[in-house]
């Protein structure tokens, strides 16, 4: 079993203490994982600190080509990297090559945004008192950025962090999830052949709260972005201080099914987004609204399609569904489901666990109080409930605390328009649920569900300091 090591100041460094990494779906010991100590955490700071004149020395040019050789390795060791996956989070192959084939396009993005970092030039003599003077904003980067991440895409959304955080000029301290450390190793791995400045990159791995806090207090970190719950997005928030601060967090997302032309390749696309790596997506599908007189059928065809499903280990090629992430969250959703029985609603499909991994599971007429609707399920449960008019429809998807993204399926245009205008959430996926996320578009929800956006070009924007500059000529 290997012994892994920090990553600090380019140097692979012994910890003193290791935590045995579980596999989620047989409980199989698969590495010894370093828990960074307050002295590491420090050395990855002071070392992140120092390689930001380096870094910010570093040509438009030079910062793209570390890029796109990341983008390159990881092209050339996909398989190596999806495995990684399927053996520390037990995401399935199938869903693990589409993350690493997405990790690759987001680098991509990465080092083509790298190019782009430009201000924009003031025209100060439309102010009274600005004659002959030439004013210009130049884009600066923060300096130490600390980034922690979760367990569900550790791969891509640490690219959504590390890619733009490196294409305009900062340093990063990593902390990866403690269930999956190995692909936070694997990236430091090929950060390091493609050539990024020793110290620009640090991982620190172990207890979240302990490596947190000392991040999110420390004065030489500028920036935090996270990705995570809410409770401790929350908290981030209330130590961050004056520091920037971005939280992408979870959601309850929505879609509404008012009319579709193939109501059955709706049907298909909802079962997905509500199934895909057991829902333990931020934007999985958790609560769709059906027009009342398309219900039944669309029932029936959502049954058939979850039927489809294959249960089993996440390193078979044919496997859909897996593990949930640890033994707890499949008690909680058992209980979440029992209550949502005990109060009216069906099981339509599924509602069983299977060994390490639960059933995909359709309720139907689930009331809005209850667990499975008001709170993040993160598992393989969607509720499917009918509706009667269109604003109800509206209302019920903007009854929720969250506000990540929602979809809506409909053949009338007007009221397309209508939803982008009344939904409250921070992107409006129309004829597509919920689900639908490429990487270069802006990410971020509203309500509980976080601040600030990711997407590359947002990301750099988020991640960039703007100087202005003043000439009296
Ligand atoms: P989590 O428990 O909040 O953990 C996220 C990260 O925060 C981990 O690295 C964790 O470390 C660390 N952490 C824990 N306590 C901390 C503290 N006090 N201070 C600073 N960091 C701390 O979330 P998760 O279970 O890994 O991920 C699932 C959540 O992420 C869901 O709510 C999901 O919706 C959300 N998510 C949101 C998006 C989005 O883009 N909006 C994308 C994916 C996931 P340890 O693992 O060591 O505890």
């Amino acid at each position: 079993m290997e012994k892994h090591k920090l990553y600090i100041d380019g140097q692979w460094v012994e910890a003193e203490e290791y935590q045995e990494l579980r596999s989620p779906y047989n409980q199989e010991p698969v590495a010894q994982i370093p828990l960074a100590n307050k002295n590491h955490v420090e050395q990855a700071i002071k070392s992140a600190q120092k390689a930001t004149k380096m870094m910010k020395s570093l040509s438009a040019a030079e910062r793209s080509e570390i890029l796109e050789k990341v983008s390159q390795i990881i092209s050339e060791r996909k398989e190596e990297c999806a495995l990684i996956l399927a053996t520390e989070n037990a995401k399935p192959l199938k869903a693990a090559r589409a993350e690493i084939a997405r990790t690759i396009e987001t680098y991509k993005f990465a080092a083509e945004e790298a190019k782009r970092l430009h201000g924009e030039t003031v025209p100060l003599d439309a102010a009274k008192g600005g004659k002959n003077r030439f004013g210009y904003v130049k884009k600066e980067p923060l300096g130490v950025i600390a980034a922690i991440t979760p367990f569900n895409f550790p791969f891509n959304l640490t690219a959504h962090k590390l890619g733009p955080a490196f294409a305009a000029g900062n340093t990063v301290v990593l902390k990866p999830a403690s269930q999956t450390p190995l692909s936070g190793f694997m990236t430091a791995k090929i950060f390091e052949e493609a050539g990024l400045p020793a110290g620009a990159l640090n991982v620190v791995t172990g207890r979240g709260g302990v490596i947190g806090d000392l991040l999110v207090t420390d004065p030489r970190i500028k920036m935090v972005t996270f990705t995570g719950s809410v409770p401790v997005g929350l908290g981030i928030k209330e130590k961050a201080g004056l520091k920037r601060v971005t939280l992408e967090l979870g959601s309850n997302a929505g879609v509404i099914v008012e009319d579709a032309e193939d109501l059955d390749a709706v049907a298909a696309r909802c079962v997905e987004g509500s199934f895909n790596f057991s829902g333990q997506v931020c934007i999985s599908v958790q609560r769709i609204f059906v027009n009342e007189n398309l219900f039944d059928a669309f029932i029936a065809k959502m049954t058939t399609h979850a039927n489809n499903l294959v249960i089993g280990d996440p390193k078979s090629d044919d496997t859909d569904i897996s593990a949930l992430i640890n033994p707890g969250e499949t008690d909680r959703i058992e209980s979440w489901i029992k209550e949502a029985e005990n109060s009216g609603a069906t099981v339509a499909y599924g509602g069983k666990r299977v060994g390490s991994a639960f059933e995909p599971t359709i309720i139907v007429n689930g009331g809005k109080n209850l667990s499975i609707s008001c709170n993040e399920v993160f598992g393989p449960i969607v509720v499917v409930n009918p509706y009667k008019t269109w604003d109800e429809a509206i209302h019920l998807v903007n009854d929720s605390e969250y506000g990540l993204q929602a979809g809506v399926y409909t053949t009338n245009l007007q009221k397309a328009f209508d939803a982008v205008e009344r939904l409250e959430v921070g992107g409006v996926i129309i004829n597509d649920i919920p689900s639908f996320r490429v990487d270069n578009m802006p990410y971020g929800g509203v309500k509980n569900s976080g601040i600030g956006k990711e997407g590359i070009k947002y990301s750099v924007e988020e991640m960039t300091e703007s100087k202005f500059v003043s000439f009296k000529l």
